[in-house]
C-alpha cells in the first residue's frame, strides 16, 4: 500500500480548461449543460434553451450536420447567430492510410499543428475505433512507443469527441434523411486505447464520452466503450463512478520489480494498490470484468511461472487477460515472445478459468497496432541506449 515519492511523472491533469476569448467557441464536445450555458450566453431566452440544446445536439451528433444553414428546424436569424458566435469544428485528417486487413489509420491535425491517431479496426461482429486522449505521453513505458515521445498536451473534449466523428464521416454512417433507420453500426465500440494516457486527463475524457453515449446523438452505450490505463490508481473509482465505462488496465508483469521497468508508474503506485483499486471497480460501475492487458515481451514476462502468479494475483476479481503480442517498432528495447511461449502462457490462464484471447496484430504494414502510435510531427525518437538507460536494462 506505499506510494513512492519520486515524482515519475509531471500531473498534465491539471492544465486549466476554459473557453477561448475572442473567437468563436466550438460546439463540439460541450457537454449539454455547458451547451444549454453557452446558448444562453449567447442572447437565447433561458426558457427556449432547453429545447434549441436538443435540436442542436440532434443535427450534430445525430445527424451529423456540421452548418448551422442545414439546422431547418431553427428560426433564419436564430442561425445567424449561431453561425456568428460558435462554430462547429473537428481537427483535420492530414491522411488516411488502410492496411491489407482493412484497418484504417487516420492521421490528425489538431490546434497548434499537433498531430494524434486514431485507428478503425473492421471485425466480422463489431468496428472498433481506437482513439486518443494526448498527444504523447507523460509516462514511459519503456515498451510503448507513444512512451518515447516528449511533446504532450492534453486533447480538448472536442477532439476526442471529433475522432469518433472523423471516422463516422469516413465510413460514411450518419443516418440519410428519409431513408430508413440503419442499425448496423461500423463504429460499435470505442476504446481508449491510443496515444496517451486517459486517467491523466480525465475531465475531457469524462466529458467527451459524456457526448459520444448520449442517447439523442452517436448513442453508444457504455458498455461499448473501454478506457485503458496504466493505472493511475487515484483515477479509477472515479471512472467508474462518472463515466462507467468497461476498464481495461495495462498489467503486463506479476512482480513489482518487473512493473516498475515496463510501467513506471508502478513506483507511484505498486501492483497491490492497483488490485485493491480493480477490486472495486465491478461494484462501482456496475459493469461485469475487466480487461488485463499483458504485452508478451521475450524473456521479460512470459514464463509459465508468470502465468501463474498472474492468475493468483487477480484472483477473486471478474477479469479477461488480453495477451498482446509485442508490436515492434524501430529501436524497441524488446522482442516478442515466441508464438509457443504466448499459447502455453495462454494455455495456464485459461485452465485457470479466464478468457484468455490472444490480441490478433492488426495494420501492422502500417504501424496502426497498439502502442506504435506517435505523432509524426515528433519523430526524434530517443537512442536505443537512452530508452535501455530509463527502462534499467
Ligand atoms: N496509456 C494507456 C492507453 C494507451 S496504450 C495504457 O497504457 O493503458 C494501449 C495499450 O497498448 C496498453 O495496454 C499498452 O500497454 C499497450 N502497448 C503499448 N505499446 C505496445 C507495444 N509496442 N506492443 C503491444 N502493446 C503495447
Ligand atoms: Fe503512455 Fe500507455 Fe504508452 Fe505507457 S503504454 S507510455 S501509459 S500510452
Amino acid at each position: 500500500m506505499t506510494q513512492s515519492q519520486a515524482p515519475i511523472t509531471q500531473d498534465v491533469h491539471t492544465i486549466p480548461r476554459k473557453l477561448p476569448e475572442g473567437g468563436k467557441v466550438n460546439l463540439i464536445g460541450l457537454t449539454r449543460d455547458q451547451l444549454r450555458a453557452a446558448l444562453i450566453e449567447a442572447g437565447t431566452p433561458e426558457k427556449q434553451a432547453k429545447m434549441r440544446v436538443g435540436q442542436i445536439w440532434q443535427w450534430l451528433y445525430y445527424w451529423g450536420v456540421r452548418d448551422f444553414a442545414a439546422m431547418t428546424n431553427l428560426a433564419k436569424d436564430y442561425r445567424a447567430m449561431l453561425d456568428e458566435k460558435f462554430e462547429i469544428t473537428l481537427p483535420e485528417i492530414v491522411s488516411k492510410q488502410v492496411s491489407e486487413d482493412g484497418t484504417r489509420k487516420y492521421l490528425l491535425k489538431i490546434a497548434g499543428g499537433h498531430e494524434v491517431e486514431a485507428v478503425y479496426i473492421p471485425e466480422e461482429s463489431r468496428g472498433t475505433l481506437c482513439i486518443s486522449s494526448q498527444v504523447g505521453c507523460t509516462l514511459t513505458c519503456s515498451f510503448c512507443h507513444t512512451g518515447t515521445q516528449k511533446l504532450v498536451r492534453n486533447l480538448t473534449p472536442g477532439e476526442i469527441v471529433g475522432q469518433v466523428m472523423l471516422a463516422r464521416d469516413d465510413l460514411g454512417e450518419w443516418p440519410e434523411k428519409n431513408s430508413p433507420k440503419n442499425e448496423t453500426r461500423l463504429v460499435s465500440n470505442v476504446v481508449l486505447m491510443g496515444m496517451g494516457e486517459p486517467l491523466y486527463n480525465f475531465e475531457n475524457v469524462r466529458d467527451a464520452m459524456q457526448v459520444v453515449m448520449d442517447g439523442e446523438g452517436i448513442s453508444l452505450s457504455r458498455r461499448r466503450i473501454t478506457l485503458s490505463t496504466s493505472g493511475v490508481v487515484p483515477e479509477i473509482a472515479k471512472t467508474a463512478e462518472e463515466i462507467g465505462c468497461l476498464l481495461a488496465v495495462s498489467f503486463h508483469a506479476t512482480t513489482d520489480e518487473v512493473r516498475d521497468k515496463l510501467v513506471p508508474i508502478n513506483k507511484r503506485w505498486n501492483i497491490e494498490t492497483l488490485l485493491n483499486a480493480l477490486r472495486e471497480y465491478p461494484r462501482l460501475s456496475n459493469s461485469e470484468r475487466i480487461t488485463f492487458e499483458y504485452v508478451m515481451l521475450k524473456g521479460v514476462n512470459d514464463s509459465d511461472e508468470d502465468a501463474r502468479r498472474l492468475v493468483k494475483l487477480i484472483r477473486g476479481i471478474p477479469a479477461k487477460i488480453n495477451l498482446i503480442p509485442f508490436n515492434e517498432w524501430p529501436g524497441a528495447p524488446y522482442e516478442r515472445s515466441d508464438w509457443e511461449r504466448i499459447e502455453s502462457f495462454a494455455d495456464i490462464i485459461y485452465k485457470a478459468g479466464y478468457a484468455s484471447p490472444i490480441r490478433t496484430p492488426r495494420g501492422e504494414d502500417i504501424m496502426a497496432a497498439c502502442g506504435q502510435l506517435k505523432s509524426a510531427t515528433e519523430r526524434a525518437r530517443k537512442s536505443r541506449a537512452q530508452i535501455q538507460a530509463e527502462a534499467g536494462l
